[in-house]
Order: structure tokens, then C-alpha cells, then sequence
């Protein structure tokens, strides 16, 4: 579509292998010819993602454990249940990914276990709401192990992975996937002398330009500006680097376009649960050494009488004094369901409400009288969001 539609030169299976700043060129790798050449440039993008991290661990690079980054990687790992019907799956790592690759081996139906070194799997919660989820997890059946760190793999004599070795125990595994988070694509840029910021992801300006001269940047290789705390961060999500692309595209074609930062709003679901979360945590806004209040809530995604609702427990967390809002977080569904047939997790989707009022710099008591929609399929009458900020007013 690239080609034919918007007339680019797109050339895959290419890799680039060196930057030249001064000369204005980059080193290109042909990966099925093995030809290699300098291709020159006027203006520069550099959209090189970011890469999932695999700890240093013996047996590390054994057939039968996976990371999930690209599609590629997905189809291998769907081949390998197709070919060699692993009857046990252990996935190292509780976050979106992890909890997504473990959903996906529930209904393959196998026996899955969990390894995070957290105390509670979604370690981007408060501990509170992470452990709902946790909950959740255990009542799916997954053998959960939290508090505990990978320490090594067990190869079989075929070169296979046979178990995996944590600090407590060794647990037998037929496939492996990692999902340990990622770190960006930067050591190419870094070599050539780009500047990183945060967690070695390359710093931009509000209009994507990197600290070199017609050199921009965009998506899970750079770092972003916070909303809430005003500092850097690094978020690796597609919406962000959505948007920092068509920013990036705009300056670059002439135009004028800024990106004003990230709220690391997420959304995640995992069997019937969903689970979001938008702004600060507790331990950020602690680190910041702000005041504040918070308010958590159990509610119903329904009128109370209404037969799909779904359990909602909504957290808010507000700045003491300004009565600004700091950040929110959502879990629901799952186990509570009190009938069957809702699109439960879709409940999440009201972080979106908490997002919109966070970038808009509301406070809680403006949020108070938010115009929201209600009928009885939907919500009760007061939004379990409201109901929250309704709780977390009264401690500010
Ligand atoms: C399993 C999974 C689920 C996800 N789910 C969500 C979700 O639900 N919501 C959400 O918002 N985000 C999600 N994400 C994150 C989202 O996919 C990324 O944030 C997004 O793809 C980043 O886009 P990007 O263009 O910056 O990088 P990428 O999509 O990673 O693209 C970077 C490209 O650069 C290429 N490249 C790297 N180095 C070189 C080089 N030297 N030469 C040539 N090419 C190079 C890579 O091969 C890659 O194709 C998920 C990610 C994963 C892995």
C-alpha cells in the first residue's frame, strides 16, 4: 500500500547498520542480498522501536522461548503450539504482555504458570488494585508466582528448554515467552552521537526534532514528557507513537505540529478482565513529594437491577490543596461478573473519561458535575468515575 498507493520507496528486509551525521548518510544492509551501500539523506526520521529485553540468564537462547515484539514473532510462537503441542506454558513477566501471552495459552488450554519478581503482576498498579488482578490470574487457573526472580533455563538434551529455574523453584516448562518490557532502539543513533534522555530512549523536542539539525524521532525509541509530573518518561505504546509520528510527519513535510506529552494511559485485558490506568501511581506521586488523597471505589458498570452489569473498582488519586487530579486506575469484570454476556473489560474504558479530564488539568470537584451519559445498560446513575471523585473530594 506504501508503494503503490502513497509512492514510497520502501525497502524491507534493509537494515541499517551505521549513521553518518556529518556526511548526511546512513549505512544500509540488504538482508537477502548481502549487499551493503551508503544511502544519502537530506532530513532523517528514525523510527526504530524498541526491542523486548532477555535477561542474561543460563539457558537463555534455547529453542522454545519466545519474546512477543513483532508479528513475525507471534507466528513463530503459534507455529510452535501447532508443531510440537507444548502441554505446559510458563510466561516470565506480569504485565500487559505477559498477562495477554497467558490469556492466549488458557485457550489453547494449557496448564500455564506466572513468574513476576513483583510482589503483584501489572506492577504499573497501586499494589491495592494490582492485586485484583493477581486475583484474577489465580481464579483462572494459572499457577501464580510472585516475589520471585528467573534465574536461569534447564535445556533438554535436544537443545529445547525443559524448565525454568527462579530463586525458589524449578518449574517444569514445555515453551516459554518473556515479557520483561522493552528498551528502545538506540544504540545506532547513540553511536553516531544523537542525545538520549531517559532509559537510554533518544530525546526529542515537542516537535519530535532530535538535539541534531533535520534528525527527528519518533515512537518506542524516544522519550516523552509527562503531563502530570512534567518530567521525562518513557512510554512504548502504539498511541503515543501514532501520534508522535504524524507530529514528526507534519514538521518534517514543512508543516508546523507539537506533541504535548503522555499520561501513560493503558488498557489491558486479560480473560473477562479489564484493566487501565491513566496519570501518576502512588509511589510517583510519593517521589514527587506531592500531597494527596485517594479514594477507591467498588461500583457496578450497570443500574443495580440491570442484569449484565459487571463489577468496577475505580481508584482515584488527587493532589491535596489544588484538588487536582493526579491519576486513576480501573479494574473490571472478571470473577465478580454478576451475569454473564457484558463486555466486561470494555467497563475499563472508562479511564478514558479520567484521561480526558487529567490532560485537561481538571480538578476533582470540576470533574464532579461531568455530564455523562447514563441508561440503565450502561451505568448506574452516578458513573462508578464519579462516584470515586465524589469519595476522593471528601479527604482533599
Ligand atoms: C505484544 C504487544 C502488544 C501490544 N499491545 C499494545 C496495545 O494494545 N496498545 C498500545 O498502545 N500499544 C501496544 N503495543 C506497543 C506498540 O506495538 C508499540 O508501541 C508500537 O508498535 C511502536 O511503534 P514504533 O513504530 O515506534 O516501533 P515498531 O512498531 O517496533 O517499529 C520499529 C521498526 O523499526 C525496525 N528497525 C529497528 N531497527 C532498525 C534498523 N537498524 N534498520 C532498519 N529497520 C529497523 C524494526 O524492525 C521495526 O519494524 C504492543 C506491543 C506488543 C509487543
Amino acid at each position: 500500500v506504501f508503494r503503490r498507493k502513497q509512492g514510497i520507496d520502501v525497502r524491507t528486509r534493509h537494515e541499517v547498520t551505521e549513521l553518518d551525521l556529518e556526511q548526511r548518510r546512513v549505512r544500509v544492509r540488504d538482508l537477502e542480498g548481502a549487499k551493503e551501500w551508503w544511502e544519502a539523506f537530506d532530513l532523517l526520521h528514525i523510527a526504530t522501536g524498541a526491542a523486548p529485553f532477555v535477561p542474561a540468564v543460563a539457558g537463555a537462547d534455547a529453542a522454545g522461548i519466545y519474546t512477543v515484539s513483532t508479528l513475525q514473532s507471534g507466528i513463530r510462537v503459534r507455529r510452535a503450539m501447532d508443531e510440537r503441542k507444548p502441554r505446559r506454558a510458563v510466561v516470565v513477566g506480569g504485565g500487559h504482555v505477559g498477562l495477554e501471552m497467558a490469556e492466549a495459552f488458557l485457550m489453547r488450554e494449557l496448564d500455564v504458570a506466572l513468574v513476576e519478581m513483583m510482589p503483584q503482576v501489572m506492577n504499573t498498579l497501586d499494589p491495592d488494585m494490582g492485586a485484583l488482578v493477581s486475583d484474577e490470574v489465580r481464579r483462572e487457573g494459572i499457577e501464580l508466582y510472585l516475589d520471585e526472580r528467573l534465574e536461569a533455563f534447564e535445556v533438554g538434551d535436544d537443545g529445547h528448554v525443559r524448565a525454568l529455574v527462579t530463586n525458589r523453584r524449578t518449574l517444569p516448562a514445555d515453551i516459554v515467552v518473556l515479557g520483561l518490557g522493552v528498551r528502545p532502539n538506540s544504540d545506532l543513533v547513540a553511536q553516531a552521537g544523537v542525545p538520549l534522555g531517559i532509559r537510554g530512549a533518544i530525546r526529542v523536542n515537542e516537535r519530535m526534532e532530535t538535539g541534531i539539525e533535520g534528525v527527528w524521532a519518533a515512537g518506542d525509541c524516544v522519550e516523552s514528557f509527562h503531563m502530570v509530573s512534567r518530567q521525562p518518561t518513557y512510554v512504548a505504546l502504539g498511541t503515543v507513537a501514532n501520534k508522535q509520528g504524524r507530529v514528526a510527519g507534519i514538521n518534517i513535510g514543512g508543516g508546523y505540529a507539537t506533541f504535548p506529552g503522555v499520561l501513560g494511559t493503558s488498557i489491558t485485558k486479560f480473560c473477562s478482565l479489564g484493566v487501565a490506568q491513566t496519570g501518576l501511581r502512588t509511589s510517583e506521586i510519593e517521589a514527587l513529594g506531592l500531597e494527596y488523597a485517594t479514594a477507591q471505589i467498588e461500583g457496578s458498570t450497570a443500574a443495580h437491577y440491570y442484569p449484565d452489569a459487571a463489577k468496577i473498582t475505580v481508584k482515584v488519586l488527587a493532589e491535596k490543596g489544588s484538588g487536582r487530579l493526579l491519576g486513576g486506575q480501573i479494574v473490571a469484570g472478571g470473577a465478580s461478573r454478576v451475569d454473564s454476556g457484558s463486555d466486561a473489560y470494555l467497563a475499563a474504558k472508562r479511564i478514558d473519561i479520567l484521561a480526558t479530564a487529567l490532560q485537561a488539568g481538571m480538578r476533582v470537584d470540576e470533574m464532579l458535575n461531568l455530564d455523562l451519559a447514563y441508561a440503565p445498560p450502561f451505568s448506574p446513575v452516578w458513573d462508578p468515575v464519579l462516584i470515586a471523585v465524589r469519595q476522593v473530594i471528601k479527604s482533599l
